[in-house]
């Protein structure tokens, strides 16, 4: 399931293809990757064809383009040419294994192809935008942009607009998002009275961590995952968004070193995870900082909301009798 980090990388890659391009034709290959587009296939390539990509924005693990009118539409009579609001944008749900991948018409179709872009020339630039998805959990659809609850963007973007897509209106902000009220996320998360873990996993409080962030969050705060969230100071709430913040931030220099230019390319975990996790994944393994100071404790895995838990016994200790 690739987490923030790669879904950023794959919006950073894939806005510099096909921001300004207009989608010249459609063909769906396997209307399975359609299934959340009520309206089917042919409303989906109808409503595409013509339209101008203006951006690509995302918020928490939600990635979507703005298309701009088709500009075969004749303005008004007797009214002047205007560029009104998007009202409508592709939505691109990655799900497992969900791929989009710019590439030159020679390239063959691979293997497990859903959708095909075409886009008018730009340059050098690849012509088709691919979505690929070999275990189908991933989709695009179309969805309407809505106006943001706050009057500010709706997600990271190039040209940001107070407008998002109606299926990501639900989530909060994510820590990346230079909008993310920390104020307003402490306030809530106070008043949530649950456990810290279950509490970051919540999209409508914090969106976009998931459930490797949140051990590796954690673990960086020393704060364990059951601490009621009504208990937790200011300070300790600053800290474990800041490490959630730290370790997606390089998740996403990592991801940006490997990137290829000519494919937009998200396959989950990348080599980042099994060099830097300190946390996630490492049961029985030493706790790196308690090694530093010189005591072996090594790393829990505990069951959680039908998940996996890590956590270092020692400095990240389970809360008792409710005291702190
Ligand atoms: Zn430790």
């Amino acid at each position: 399931m690739p987490e923030l980090p790669e879904v950023e990388v794959v919006r950073r890659g894939l806005v510099s293809w096909v921001r300004g391009r207009t989608i010249t034709s459609v063909d769906v290959l396997d209307p399975r990757s359609l299934r959340r587009h009520a309206l089917g296939p042919e409303d989906f390539a109808g409503n595409l064809e013509g339209a101008r990509v203006l951006d690509v924005v995302r918020r928490g693990k939600f990635l979507w383009m703005p298309l701009a009118d088709t500009p075969g539409d004749p303005a008004p009579h007797n009214q002047a040419p205007h560029n009104p609001a998007p009202a409508v944008a592709l939505m691109a749900h990655l799900g497992m294994s969900g791929q989009l991948l710019m590439q030159d018409a020679r390239v063959p179709d691979e293997k497990h192809l859903k959708v095909r872009l075409r886009l008018s020339a730009a340059g050098d630039m690849p012509e088709q935008l691919r979505f690929v998805d070999q275990r189908i959990f991933g989709g695009l659809f179309l969805t309407s942009l809505i106006p943001t609850d706050d009057g500010g963007p709706g997600g990271l973007a190039e040209t940001p607009l107070p407008l998002i897509a109606e299926e990501a209106s639900h989530i909060a902000r994510d820590p990346l998002d230079p909008h993310f009220s920390f104020d307003a996320f402490y306030r809530r998360l106070r008043a949530r009275k649950t456990g810290l873990k279950r509490a970051l996993l919540d999209q409508g409080l914090v969106s976009g961590i998931g459930n490797i962030y949140a051990d590796e969050a954690l673990w960086k705060a020393q704060l364990h995952y059951a601490r009621p969230t009504d208990t937790l100071r200011r300070a300790e709430a600053l800290r474990v968004l800041d490490a959630a913040r730290d370790v997606m931030t390089d998740a996403l220099a990592a991801g940006g070193t490997s990137f290829d230019s000519l494919y937009v390319n998200v396959n989950g975990a990348s080599g980042y995870f099994e060099r830097s996790l300190n946390a996630y994944g490492r049961e029985g393994l030493p706790c790196r900082r308690c090694a530093a100071a010189g005591r072996v404790s090594p790393l829990l895995r505990e069951q959680f909301m039908n998940r996996s838990s890590y956590t270092c016994p020692v400095c990240q200790p389970r809360p008792r009798n409710g005291r702190w």
